[in-house]
């Protein structure tokens, strides 16, 4: 039987293939009494099925070691050890066994339950959504005690077109998955920043999550349908169908594969205004990707990913490599290094935030005054970096011109020590901030005659002026980049930078978008940086656009407050 199902489009494209599901919910598990002389064995069962988990993990570690997988897998996997070791799963459930004569995989279900009602009781929005990484670590546990141990049995039975049709997908899964090309992913729960998300679109694949029961409807084998751009999942489509889909997937495929060839075409707008497409990027090892999409530099290096996952810190002279080998690798193009932005969803491990609104706590540049020793080191070595390349120091999260004196004051405090020591760096670095709270977008003025450039934090301005939270998916409905307030600001940032002639670019997620990039263009912005898998696109949009006819338009659409009215403006400027 054929059907349709609807879900949130997370990673544009179509694919047609075979489902293959992921295992079913192996929650639902017996409940029997063992008698007392058996007490002992099960509890070695229990423990040894803890072992085997815990050596899987290892397994998928070595392979983050290895580079096989990104900073944010392996800070999924941390978190998946942290579950499988604590007390309540492990400790409580061998004295369960002990006192009530149970069977172990019905006492790991019940203190599941218990960690499950610990975390409902987190204030912390992030930390109350981990409750999915609880049930995939205790549904890995139960599979090693029921004798399925090993991870995904998927991974094995792949065939050339498989879609994984899972009910929620952990890290775990995802990393192995990342080795085995699945052609889409679908899931029944997830969100724009669901892992399933991230990972599909880190690998560039047609993905459709919040589909409800996708696991439930869909039989394994089922040839589906799967259309990412638009959330749309047909199940046995008909002949008809899925000629029409064939076609309008190779039309899709076409139509990247042509975007390849302005892989060197500059960035130009019919009417001759030159544009800066630059790259973001979290990793040195990102550089091959930036490379194959021709950007023009780096406009955000997030250093903070060299952070995170680990136990330790990094010093001076391992930071010094990661950005002197960006600088290298980016020959002469600017590498702009953004000082760690680290507190809030991005805490060091061990210091993970106990604040009642940590995006509001100690994030980026307050948390970074706060250890001047930490910050000292991340300055000198991005300064000693600063004689391989053209990079540049960005300052995260500024929201008053206090903290622009302190830190410049740490970076010429960091500027003579080098200079004490011999060491040469470049004594005219560029030092830009990072307009992202809307204090600072206000308060521009003083904040431009302190600074060398801006970039605009589209992300965190938008989380800020509309007072929603950017992680939570209760209220994602209202993350609005299209509310008359945000383009407002973003509009009044680039007016008056540029009519200073400060430099401004935006590197939140609004850069990548295409549907902003006429806007954009026509308010004056002439520098975007995004993830490199979209500069095509951007780019494309910006060959074909002229701004003569845009500018009015796009003025327009600031001052339009009605949201229909906004629509089609809108449409008619990107037409
Ligand atoms: C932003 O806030 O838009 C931004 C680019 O920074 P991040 O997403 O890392 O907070
Ligand atoms: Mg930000």
């Amino acid at each position: 039987m054929s059907f349709i199902l609807h879900g949130i489009g997370v990673s544009e494209g179509i694919a047609i293939g075979h489902a293959h599901l992921a295992d079913p919910a192996a929650l639902e598990v017996v409940h029997y009494l063992i008698p007392k002389n058996q007490v002992e064995k099960e509890i070695a069962r229990l423990n040894s099925a803890f072992a085997v988990v815990r050596k899987e993990f290892g397994a998928l570690q070595q392979s983050v070691a290895d580079g096989h997988a990104r900073a944010e897998f392996s800070a999924f996997l941390d978190l998946h050890l942290m579950i499988l070791d604590d007390p309540v799963l492990s400790e409580a459930t061998r004295s369960m066994i002990a006192q009530t004569y149970c069977n172990a995989e019905w006492a790991l279900k019940q203190q599941m339950q218990e960690l499950l009602t610990q975390f409902e009781a987190i204030e912390d929005a992030y930390l109350r959504e981990r409750k999915a990484d609880v049930k995939q670590v205790v549904e890995r546990v139960l599979k090693a005690m029921l004798g399925h141990p090993g991870l995904l049995p998927v991974a094995t039975k792949m065939s050339g077109d498989s879609i994984l049709v899972a009910h929620d997908l952990s890290p775990a899964d995802v990393m192995q998955y990342k080795q085995n090309q699945f052609t889409a992913f679908l899931t029944d729960l997830g969100s724009q920043t669901s892992h399933t998300a991230i990972v599909a679109r880190s690998l560039n694949i047609p993905s459709v999550v919040a589909l409800h029961h996708a696991h439930q409807l869909i039989l394994e084998n089922d040839w589906l349908i799967v259309d990412g751009t638009h959330g749309i999942i047909i199940v046995n489509p008909d002949k008809y169908v899925l000629d029409e889909y064939r076609l309008r997937q190779s039309q899709f495929e076409l139509e990247r594969k042509k975007l390849q060839r302005l892989k060197s075409v500059a960035a130009v707008t019919l009417d001759g205004t030159p544009i800066d497409l630059y790259a973001n990027i979290e990793l040195p090892e990102d550089i091959a990707q930036v490379k194959e999409s021709g950007a023009a530099g780096i406009g955000l290096f997030r250093s903070e990913f060299l952070f995170l996952n680990r136990d330790d810190l990094p010093g001076e002279e391992e930071q010094f490599e990661a950005y002197r080998t960006v600088a290298v690798k980016m020959h002469k193009l600017p590498v702009t290094i953004r000082t760690f932005d680290l507190g809030a969803d991005k805490s060091l491990k061990g210091s993970e935030q106990v604040a009642t609104n940590p995006a509001l706590g100690l994030r980026a540049i307050r948390f970074s005054l706060t250890e001047p020793k930490m910050f000292h080191k991340q300055l000198r070595a991005i300064l000693r970096a600063s004689r391989y390349g053209e990079v540049r120091i960005l300052v995260p999260m500024l929201s008053n011109v206090m903290e622009i004196d302190q830190t410049l004051h740490y970076i010429e405090y960091a500027k003579q020590t080098l200079r004490d020591d011999k060491i040469q760096f470049n004594e005219h670095i560029k030092i830009g901030g990072m307009i992202e709270i809307p204090a600072a977008a206000l308060c521009l003025e003083s904040f431009m005659r302190k600074l060398d450039f801006l970039s605009i934090g589209t992300n965190d301005l938008i989380q800020y002026t509309l007072a929603v939270d950017r992680i939570d998916d209760a209220v994602a409905h209202l993350y609005d980049p299209f509310h008359p307030a945000i383009l407002w600001l973003v509009s009044h940032i680039i007016q008056s930078a540029n009519r200073a002639k400060v430099p401004v670019s935006i590197c939140g997620e609004m850069a990548g978008d295409k549907q902003f990039t006429r806007l954009l263009l026509g308010i004056g912005l002439q520098q975007f940086s995004m993830y490199p898998s979209q500069l095509l696109t951007v780019k494309n949009q910006i060959l074909k656009s002229h701004l003569p006819d845009i500018i009015p338009l796009a003025q327009k659409i600031i001052r339009t407050y009605q949201p229909e009215k906004m629509a089609a403006l809108l449409a008619k400027l990107n037409d």
